[in-house]
């Protein structure tokens, strides 16, 4: 998008502080603004190893309203204005989002017209005003958000056989909407989605008005919490959401396609007794409802967004899947809700804080449901583990997505690899300190970010001894560490190759 020019619009800011005092600096700020203007707008990040343009320094997001108007058709493009209420953290003469993947009709800072280009995937806003640290911005941005990708970057939409669903996790929320697209800036978020008649669109957390006009409808959600961009959740569909009622009263709420209710209420009918059985491991649900999205598309994934867990609707209605590995997977995303989304990472190097955790209570409910023992998984986790590390890289080290694989940073390394590392760790420590390190993490750190260092720390205070040495080799070695009180176990050979170089 090249520089576009603007109106200068009369200036009418309440905002008393900030103005008074670019009233006074006024000279000084326009050579600032001259000094920018000259400069090509850049493309920055907040410094992630694997996703170097993620995020933006210098604001932090307080808040996201996202407003959709959806035509009916998942193939044209939606119109959307995104309003973010951000907070300096640095004195700013530019404001980088990041957005790519959709047309930019026109900026507003602080209620005045705003310029803004491209630069990779980052929008660049130059306000009128350069902004002063320590002050609140209000930027609003008009814009398409397109559901159709190339197939070199399939964005966060997913186009469903009646509608859209969402799924950015990792780095592609910025394809959807502007924002500053890393977990460790988590805001709250309110959504409008307005869509014809006939359909019925979904977000994260609970409904906070209907609207009905003229043959469209405006559906409004709020979070109650804070949420990272990559897990935010739009569904619009012809849909049917279900209501049931979850420990201590816990809204629960599904959303499914119309025409396969009945075949998925079975599995729908088991999150509640999930939910409890994860509350006896870790303590209380950490949001305000939760359910699950049965999205009509096949994406080769499930994905926790949060509230709201993404599922393959196939995956409940193929005869295929064993009973207790759906089971385990429905597990597996609702333990996210603990562990990456109230609990987020702070870098994508901590994935395997999310992954590690949700495979364990996965592999944890199997054991205790349908008596498939964790410790032959762990014992078969254990001989691929150096093979893991190799390709992917070890588990608190991940190597960088490879470009044009559609797996990225989800590798075995941090699912089992990362769950084997959990194991050992219980090992090491004994189950009731094991067990009462995993209620301080999710209570300390809730609606908050952590790293692994910050893991690493809470092991050893729970322990009563430092874990470090230990942690390195796990987390950080090319090799994975002996199994304590299991020296029989070894690395798997890799199988022998078949004839030739
Ligand atoms: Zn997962």
């Amino acid at each position: 998008m090249p520089h576009t020019p603007h109106p200068r619009a009369p200036r009418s800011r309440a905002r008393g502080g900030r103005r008074v005092r670019a009233a006074a600096l006024l000279a000084s700020a326009v050579s600032v603004c001259l000094v920018a203007a000259s400069a090509p707008p850049t493309p920055l990040g907040v410094g992630d190893r694997l996703f170097p343009h993620l995020g933006n320094p210098g604001y932090d997001v307080a808040a996201y309203d996202l407003s959709f108007t959806y035509s009916g058709s998942n193939t044209e493009p939606l119109r959307a204005v995104t309003t973010i209420d951000a907070r300096t953290t640095a004195d700013l003469d530019r404001v980088n989002l990041d957005f790519a993947h959709g047309k930019v009709d026109s900026v507003e800072v602080d209620g005045e017209p705003a310029g803004f280009a491209t630069a990779g995937e980052d929008l660049v806003i130059t306000p009128e005003d350069a902004l002063d640290e320590g002050e609140w911005t209000r930027i609003t941005v008009r814009h398409t958000s397109d559901p159709v990708y190339p197939e070199d970057r399939e964005g966060g939409w997913v186009r469903t056989a009646d509608g859209l669903a969402m799924a950015n996790q990792a780095d592609v929320a910025h394809l959807v909407f502007p924002c500053n697209d890393h977990p460790s800036d988590k805001a709250s978020f309110t959504f409008r989605v307005t869509a014809p008649d006939g359909l019925t669109a979904v977000a994260n957390g609970l409904p906070a008005g209907v609207d009905r006009t003229g043959g469209t409808t405006t559906w409004t959600y709020r979070t109650a919490h804070p949420m990272a961009t990559e897990l935010a959740q739009v569904s619009i569909g012809r849909s049917t959401v279900l209501h049931r009622t979850g420990p201590h009263g816990l809204p629960v709420r599904d959303v499914v396609p119309t025409e396969h209710r009945a075949a998925l209420e079975p599995w729908l009918a088991k999150t509640p007794g999930q939910i409890a059985w994860m509350e006896e491991k870790v303590g209380r649900y950490p949001f305000e409802t939760y359910g699950l999205l049965m999205a009509d598309a096949t994406t080769g994934f499930e994905l926790e967004t949060q509230t709201l867990s993404l599922f393959e609707r196939e995956l409940f209605t193929e005869p295929g899947y064993p009973k207790w590995y759906v089971e385990s997977i429905m597990v597996h995303e609702l333990a996210h809700q603990w562990f990456g989304n109230s609990v987020g990472p702070a870098t994508w190097s901590d994935l395997w804080l999310n992954e590690g955790h949700a495979t364990w209570y996965e592999a944890l409910y199997a054991q205790e449901t349908a008596d498939k023992p964790l410790e032959a998984r762990m014992k078969a986790a254990y001989g691929a583990s150096d093979g893991w590390r190799a390709k992917g890289g070890p588990p608190a080290a991940p190597k960088p997505p490879t470009s044009g694989s559609k797996t990225g940073i989800f590798r075995a390394n941090v699912y089992d690899g990362a769950a084997l590392v959990l194991y050992a760790l219980r090992q090491e420590i004994g189950r009731p300190a094991f067990e009462r390190l995993e209620r301080a993490w999710v209570t300390r750190h809730r609606d908050g970010t952590a790293t692994t260092a910050d893991f690493v720390r809470l092991a050893s205070e729970t322990a009563g001894r430092d874990l470090g040495d230990f942690f390195q080799g796990w987390l950080y070695g090319e090799k994975t560490p002996p199994m304590p009180g299991h020296p029989d176990w070894k690395p798997t050979p890799a199988p022998a190759r078949a004839g030739g170089a």
